[in-house]
Order: C-alpha cells, then sequence, then structure tokens
C-alpha cells in the first residue's frame, strides 16, 4: 500500500497551490466583502486547466483524475470557497453529467466553452419542497411539438445568476415519482427563463444563489440531457462524484485554518512565551491536525476509488460527512487558539468558519451522506 502522490499529482498540486497562494489567498477577504467573483479570475483558473480538470482533451478539458481534481479542490479551497464553486460547477455539476449522459454533439458544444471558462455552468435541482427529498420536486416539463415547455420555481442554484447553461430538473411525468424526472440542457438567453431572489448567506459571498423562475420556459427535445425520465439518475451520479469535490474543498477550508492558527500561536506571546507553548493549545492544534489528516485520506480514498472503477458512492458520502464536519470543528478551534483576535474579519479564520459551514449542508446534508454510509454498510458490510 502506499500512501504517497504520484509525480503527476505532486506537480499538479504544486500548480494549484501557487496559483492558490498567488492569486486568491491575498484577495480572499475582498471577495468576501463584495461579494462578487471575479471572472477573469476564473477565466485564468480555466487557462490553467482548472474548469475542465475531469474533462477529456478532445472536449477542451484538462483530462485528469479524481485525485487530481481533488488535490485541486483541497487546494482551491485554502484561497476562497466561492471560487470552488466555479471549479465545481463546470467539473463534477455540470462538465460530468455532460459527459456521462450527453450525446456526442452535446459534449462537444457544450464542454469546450465551459472548460475554458468562456461560459459558465449551474445545476438546478432544489425547490422550496423538495431539498433531501429532491425527487418531490414539483417544476413540470410538458411536450408542445418539439419543445418542452417548462414551469415552476426553483431555489438554491449556485453562481444561477451568472450561468450560461444550467442544468434543470423538472417533471415529465407527475405520476412516475423519481422516474418521472427529465433533465434539461437550459441556456440563460432562453425565453422564460427569470432570476429570482439572491440569497443573503453566511459565507460562500462571492457565489451568487438564487432563485430561478421558469414561465413557460420553451426547451428543445433535443436538450434533454439523458433520458427521458432519466433525470433523478443524472442528479443522483453528479452528487454523488461532487461530494468528492465539496468534500475537497472542506479539506482546503479545515488545511488553511489550521495553517493560521499554527503561525499564530508560535508568534502571539502571553505569560511570557509563545501561546504554542501551552499544553491546552497544543491540544487544540493536535485534534485539528489529526482530524486534518484523517478527512483528508477518506477524500482521497473516495477519489482513488472512482478512479479504479470501484463503488465509491459510500466511500464519497463517508468522505463528505467527516470532511465538512471536520472542517467546521478545524475552524471554530482555529478561532479559539486565535483568541479575540480570531472573532475579528481581519483575521481570516472568522471567514473560514463562516465557509466551513456550507459543506455540511450542500450536495446532501450531513444526515442525508449518514444515511448513505449506513445503507452502504448495511448493503455490503
Ligand atoms: C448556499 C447553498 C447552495 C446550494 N446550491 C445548490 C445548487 O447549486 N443546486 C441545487 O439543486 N441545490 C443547491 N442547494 C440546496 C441544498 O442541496 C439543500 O439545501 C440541501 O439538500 C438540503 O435541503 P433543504 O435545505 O431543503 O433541507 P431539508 O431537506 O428541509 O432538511 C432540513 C433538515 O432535515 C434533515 N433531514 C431531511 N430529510 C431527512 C431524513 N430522511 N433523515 C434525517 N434527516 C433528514 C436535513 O438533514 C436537515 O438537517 C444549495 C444550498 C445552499 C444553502
Amino acid at each position: 500500500m502506499d500512501f504517497a502522490l504520484s509525480e503527476d499529482h505532486k506537480a499538479i498540486q504544486q500548480v494549484a497551490h501557487e496559483f492558490t497562494e498567488k492569486k486568491i489567498i491575498p484577495r480572499a477577504a475582498e471577495f468576501d466583502e463584495t461579494g462578487k467573483i471575479d471572472f477573469n479570475l476564473a477565466r485564468e483558473m480555466g487557462a490553467a486547466g482548472f474548469l475542465g480538470a475531469i474533462v477529456p482533451e478532445e472536449y477542451g478539458g484538462t483530462g485528469l483524475d479524481m485525485l487530481a481534481y481533488a488535490i485541486i479542490m483541497e487546494e482551491l479551497g485554502r484561497g476562497c470557497a466561492s471560487h470552488t464553486t466555479v471549479v465545481g460547477g463546470s467539473n463534477s455539476l455540470f462538465g460530468y453529467p455532460v459527459l456521462c449522459f450527453g450525446t456526442e454533439e452535446q459534449k462537444k458544444f457544450y464542454l469546450p466553452p465551459v472548460c475554458s471558462g468562456e461560459k459558465f455552468a449551474a445545476f438546478s435541482l432544489t425547490e422550496a419542497g423538495a431539498g433531501s427529498d429532491a425527487a418531490g420536486l414539483e417544476t413540470t416539463a410538458a411536450l408542445d411539438g418539439n419543445d418542452y415547455v417548462l414551469n415552476g420555481s426553483k431555489i438554491f442554484v449556485t453562481n444561477g445568476s451568472f450561468a450560461d447553461f444550467i442544468i434543470i430538473m423538472a417533471k415529465t411525468d407527475k405520476k412516475a415519482g423519481a422516474r418521472g424526472i427529465t433533465a434539461f440542457l437550459v441556456h440563460k438567453d432562453m425565453p422564460g427563463l427569470v432570476i429570482g431572489h439572491i440569497e443573503e448567506k453566511m459565507g460562500f459571498h462571492a457565489s451568487p444563489t438564487t432563485q430561478l423562475i421558469l414561465e413557460d420556459l420553451r426547451v428543445p427535445k433535443g436538450n434533454i440531457l439523458g433520458k427521458l425520465g432519466g433525470g433523478f439518475r443524472v442528479a443522483m451520479e453528479s452528487l454523488n462524484s461532487g461530494r468528492i469535490s465539496v468534500a475537497a474543498s472542506a479539506i482546503g477550508i479545515g488545511a488553511r485554518a489550521l495553517e493560521v492558527a499554527l503561525k499564530y500561536s508560535k508568534e502571539r506571546k502571553q505569560f511570557d512565551q509563545p501561546i504554542s507553548s501551552f499544553q491546552l493549545i497544543q491540544s487544540h492544534l493536535a485534534n485539528m491536525y489529526s482530524r486534518l489528516e484523517s478527512a483528508r485520506w477518506l477524500v482521497y480514498n473516495a477519489a482513488w476509488r472512482k478512479d479504479q472503477g470501484l463503488d465509491y458512492a459510500t466511500e464519497a458520502a463517508m468522505a463528505k460527512v467527516v470532511a465538512s464536519e471536520m472542517a467546521t470543528y478545524v475552524t471554530h478551534r482555529a478561532i479559539q487558539v486565535l483568541g479575540g483576535y480570531g472573532y475579528l474579519r481581519e483575521y481570516e479564520v472568522e471567514r473560514l468558519y463562516r465557509e466551513a459551514r456550507l459543506t455540511e449542508l450542500f450536495e446532501g446534508t450531513s444526515e442525508i451522506q449518514r444515511l448513505v454510509v449506513a445503507r452502504g454498510l448495511i448493503k455490503h458490510g
């Protein structure tokens, strides 16, 4: 058993690390304050190969494996969580489902501009009455000639206000439950798509979370992604793999908080000694580091299993629940290590704490991840 990253993975880690250090960390507080994605930076992430990390080169991507993508998300997560959603949106929630379920024509049309950052993507499953119980969605899609006409209201669409392409789930057969859901490739300029309210959030300020209103939105039949009635499968496949990338970004958030806390503990003096010499502070640091490392290996394991073609849904859910709860714990403890300064905007860990919290909620809450883990355990254990 070899726990070392390959030379290729180390090289990718180095590239993503330097990118984050130079271009993101110095501006992370600004992104949080202004609440705006920097589209030039997003395009630079495209040029660096991050936006199309797991998309094959023939469709404009970088053709990396899942482990490499997780490493990129981890490094970017050290910088600005909002900008990781652009990378997660283009890879996990758009590129991956288009690759798995799209026709050749759809792959050639949608993937190259999304990988380069010329176009941005989003994924819309959730509705006011259908969160964890996603199959309960009520948006309808009715066939009319060569088009489907979509009506309904979607919420919590990450980057929905600027995405050029959005995968929207709607019911083509109201009586068929999950089997009546179909995935549609919607363009932002299609008449009938209205961008509604943008939510005020605790963190991830630069990533707009929007409501979408579909008012007789006409989508050509050819824009169905996958099979008619196959939308729930599209959603579940996307979320299974997406959980690895959310978990990886949570590792980045935790890693950055530990770095800040460790440095501070060596510099800050009280009672004539650096606070790192106090065993109660060492206990915080030891717990933070141990939890971070254990979560990191769960994330790498889930990504590795996917790359080997093994079942990974249980491991991805396990990685997400452990990594996201680790990130909340580590950022919370980091504030404690910094004392009163940790509570100030100026000291980064306050922002990281707010960002960590979302990783326990989106792409399936921790409770839902535990249900998936328990299901896997009971079936295979
Ligand atoms: C900032 C943000 C961005 C998001 N981005 C997107 C996006 O891009 N696209 C998209 O489609 N969605 C997105 N979401 C939606 C997100 O995936 C949902 O919020 C999440 O799935 C939970 O749904 P809910 O909020 O309706 O909570 P609910 O499902 O109402 O859950 C409330 C509580 O009940 C628990 N619960 C629910 N069912 C069970 C059960 N069976 N057993 C035990 N406990 C249960 C939950 O875990 C939670 O603690 C986003 C959400 C946020 C906050």
